[in-house]
């Protein structure tokens, strides 16, 4: 199973993800938290990818699709695997083809997380990480059992830097610009489906679950 989750920052592809790789068992391929890891253990990569996330830019297509590339042929992805955050660009959408032709291989389906502005807003302002073991809270929604802390590993979580408000608006404007143009690319290919990322995160799920259900037959 070949998935791809799309959408807005703050439309929840990282929380729905979590739920499709566990209930599927296969690996989540964040380029994001790629990035960020890179960013923690101080690599060159991580260096140059940091110039431009702080900014709220996306990293250039070149370092982006080989980190991308090199993930996707370890071994764990030879029975399928969630692709989140990647592509973000038209360039990185035929990189992806290309490769997974080279593979013989293909995506089965991407999901469209269509959420409203006003709440991408309202999540992002409220959304903290944990660095060290990666859970997100959202203080509105999901709010960590002791203010501040992370339930899982204790450490102290925070706001992203890239999830303060003038870097929000400018990521909105590279998604508008650069990331929408996908849904044609993808709905041409006949393997999009939209859903509701309105709801709340369980009833999206569901919805969710039920387009990757259909998938069964194809298989
Ligand atoms: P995310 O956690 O997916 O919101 O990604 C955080 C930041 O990493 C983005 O705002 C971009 O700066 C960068 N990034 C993640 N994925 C990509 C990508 N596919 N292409 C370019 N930049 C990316």
């Amino acid at each position: 199973m070949r998935l791809l989750i799309m959408g807005a920052p703050g439309a929840g592809k990282g929380t729905q993800a979590k739920l499709i790789t566990e209930k599927y068992n296969i690996p989540h391929i964040s380029s994001g938290d790629i990035f960020r890891q890179e960013i923690k253990d101080n690599t060159k990569d991580g260096q140059l990818a940091n110039k431009y996330i702080i900014k709220g830019q996306l990293v250039p297509d070149d370092l982006t699709i080989s980190v991308i590339s090199k993930r996707l042929q370890k071994e764990d992805c030879n029975h399928g695997f969630l692709l989140d955050g990647f592509p973000r660009t038209i360039k990185q959408a035929h990189a992806l083809d290309q490769l997974l032709a080279k593979l013989n291989l293909k995506l089965d389906l991407v999901i469209n997380l269509n959420v409203s502005k006003d709440l991408i807003i309202k999540r992002l302002s409220g959304r903290r990480v944990c660095l060290k073991c990666g859970a997100t809270y959202n203080l509105n929604t999901n709010p960590p059992k002791k203010e501040g802390i992370c339930d899982r590993c204790g450490d102290t979580i925070i706001l992203r830097d890239d999830d303060k408000e003038e870097t929000v608006k400018m990521r909105l404007d590279v998604y508008e610009n650069q990331t929408k143009p996908l849904i044609k690319y993808y709905s041409d290919q006949k393997i999009l489906v939209h859903v509701d990322g309105n709801l709340n995160f369980r009833d999206t799920f569901k919805e969710v679950v039920k387009f990757i259900g259909d998938l069964d037959g194809k298989h």
